[in-house]
């Protein structure tokens, strides 16, 4: 066993992951060191009376930085896509909307009866918005450094401004939680514009048809050729002298190594990398900003079998506008039937808290989600049963989002070498699985000018 590495990454979810292949694939001898006995954190699978459940994220946006680091390290990115219709529930009357077009909200409003001239009216608010969020990512690019966000209204806030419609409402926050894991009332305005010109007009999605394991073994298989990836490897502690980072001390077997690297990055989230690397090693000011500034997002993943499938036909991915806590759902199986033990479907809903901020109430989040299923799918009491109920709180390892967008933290620290990659780290215009492998794009390129550097 080796213990000089140029890159210690500390972590397998899609961050970790995602910049330990883009390093070895460039190049740099990289240790890849995972706690659990499973690669992909919230990325993952696990197998339960022959259905393989995802750990979290289940639909995976097409062309975005988590495709085009599958392409970049050569590692075939196999998902199997739905069709481009939004099957949009709401008040128990179902839509149907086509999606990817510069349309897409206006023809939802339109075929959710709202009159022209309003569906039109924010309609133009929301593209001139989405417009200018596209030039200040740019402008941000060019400054490298964060463009003064003065006041931040939320997003219900910005939509009172053209229509106080509880419908159109209801539905935006629908659309927003379901993506962003936090509600209309608590989003900077902002931050869902600039997630807009990332996603255009509600972009191609897929669904790893083996799971989502299957689709990170691949990357982990790139790790494999140019340094070493351990699972059941908790790292205990980032080692930092001269206010640098020297290396990793992991656990294996019992035992801790300590391990040197040149460069470590951290995927367990900005506030575990604190307690790794020790508090008193980032200064008052970063521990403050942290304090303030991180908000972690609540989700609760349903995972039903059944003998038939308990959704419309073509609700491959649907929209609940109304309900108490559900707001989306799908059945994965009929697209991909491996997911499923033959002749049962494996269907999925998510629930979210109404308050974002706070540890939720789980036996009450938990009734109210079972109330909105027995009311939406009533089908669920006769030929299905509830095998996975997982609630994804705000303090827990792995919550629904572990930052709001506008509320995460940059990828470097005051350490030197030492970055954060994944979920919890600012990269505008993204969420969910793209956003951690975007940050994993742009540590990967800060550790590779420091490692030519050396
Ligand atoms: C219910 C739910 C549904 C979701 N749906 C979607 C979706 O449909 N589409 C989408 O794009 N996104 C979705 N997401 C979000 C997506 O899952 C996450 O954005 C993404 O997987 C986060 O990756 P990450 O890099 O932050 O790492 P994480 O998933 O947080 O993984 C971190 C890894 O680091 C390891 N680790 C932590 N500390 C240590 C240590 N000390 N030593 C060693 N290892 C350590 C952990 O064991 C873990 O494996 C969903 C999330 C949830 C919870």
């Amino acid at each position: 066993m080796e213990n000089d590495y140029d890159v210690a990454v500390i972590g397998s979810g899609v961050g970790g992951i995602c910049a330990a292949a883009l390093l070895a694939h460039r190049g740099y001898r990289t240790l890849l060191a995972e706690g659990l006995d499973r690669w992909g954190g919230r990325l993952s699978t696990v197998e339960k009376e022959g259905f393989r459940l995802p750990t979290g994220a289940i639909l995976l946006h097409r062309d975005g930085p988590l495709e085009r680091v599958f392409k970049e390290v050569g590692v075939r990115f196999e998902v199997v896509n739905l069709p481009k219709t939004l099957h949009c529930r709401v008040k128990s009357t179902d839509h149907r909307i086509t999606l990817g077009n510069p349309f897409t909200f206006i023809n939802m409003m339109r075929s959710l009866g709202m009159p022209a001239r309003e569906s039109l009216r924010v309609g133009a608010a929301l593209s001139w918005e989405i417009g200018k969020a596209g030039f200040l990512r740019a402008a941000e690019k060019v400054l490298k450094h964060y463009l003064p966000r003065g006041s931040r209204p939320t997003f219900r806030e910005w939509l009172l401004k053209y229509t106080d419609n509880d419908t159109l409402h209801g539905i935006f926050d629908t659309v927003i939680v379901a993506v962003l894991a936090c509600r209309a009332w608590e989003l900077p305005a902002s931050e869902f514009f600039a997630y807009m010109t990332g996603l255009g007009t509600l972009a191609e999605a897929g669904i790893a048809p083996q799971g989502n394991l299957e689709l990170v073994r691949g990357l982990v298989r790139v790790v494999e050729k140019n340094g070493e990836a351990w699972l059941r490897s908790p790292v205990r502690r980032i080692v930092v002298s001269g206010g640098q980072a020297r290396g990793i001390e992991v656990e294996r077997e019992g035992k801790v190594f300590t391990v040197t690297s040149k460069v470590v990055i951290s995927d367990s989230g900005p506030r575990r990398t604190v307690e790794l690397a020790g508090a008193e090693n980032f200064g008052m000011k970063y521990i403050r900003d942290m304090r303030v500034r991180l908000r972690a997002g609540p989700a609760v993943l349903v995972l039903v079998g059944s003998e038939r499938p308990l959704l419309p036909e073509d609700a491959h991915f649907m929209i609940i506008a109304g309900a108490r806590r559900i707001v989306c759902a799908g059945d994965v199986s009929i697209l991909c039937p491996d997911l499923a033990p033959p002749g049962r479907h494996l269907s999925y809903y998510c629930g979210y808290p109404l308050n974002s901020l706070v540890p939720m109430e789980t036996e009450w989040e938990r009734a109210q989600c079972t109330r909105d299923l027995e009311e939406n799918f009533p089908e669920i009491k006769t030929c299905g049963e509830v095998i996975h109920m997982g609630f994804h709180d705000v303090h827990s390892d792995f919550p629904g989002a572990r930052a709001w967008p506008g509320y995460d933290m940059p990828a470097e620290t005051p350490i030197k070498n030492l970055f954060n990659v994944g979920e919890g780290v600012r990269a505008p215009g993204w969420s969910g699985t793209n956003k951690a492998a975007k940050t994993a794009w742009e540590v990967a390129e800060m550790a590779s000018r420091k490692l030519s550097r050396t």
